[in-house]
């Protein structure tokens, strides 16, 4: 899976892979791309398996409250571009996965360190709020 991304310094448009070993830059510029994939069952652990930390944000269809707080988690991967790969699943393309981070209602977004979860939260927050949430995660993440 491939996703074309525009460079949010310079507009060159650049393929970004869901997976690889390093992270995502511009071709032209070599600025920092953000990094947002989708995941289910049958590639998360590739698509999880990251140097950098990664939000992964489990969501569903049918969910009010995953909407409200899906646009916010996309613009983290802007606001975090270089620093964060942000992996939506949709629960009900991935059971399996659910099963095994625990989820036990959506949205549930976890941050990931090394496939390990460092920070948990449960239920939509404001945009603000889960920009700081990130923020303090991968602070404490780093140290
Ligand atoms: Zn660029």
């Amino acid at each position: 899976m491939t996703d074309v991304v525009p460079c949010p310094s310079c507009g060159v448009r650049n393929r970004v892979p869901a997976a690889a070993t390093g992270m995502p830059r511009c071709a032209s510029c070599h600025t920092d791309l953000p990094w947002l994939v989708e995941a289910t069952d049958s590639d998360f652990d590739t698509v999880s398996d990251s140097r950098l930390p990664v939000l992964v944000d489990l969501w569903a269809p049918w969910c009010g409250p995953c909407r409200m707080v899906g646009p916010a988690v996309e613009r983290s991967s802007q606001e975090f571009a270089g620093r964060l790969k942000v992996v939506k699943v949709n629960v009900d393309q991935a059971p399996g996965v659910s099963a095994r981070l625990g989820v036990q209602g959506v949205p549930t977004l976890l941050l990931l360190r090394q496939g390990q979860v460092v920070a948990r939260q449960v239920g939509a927050l404001p945009e603000s709020h889960l920009m700081s949430w990130i923020k303090a995660s991968l602070d404490s993440a780093a140290a």
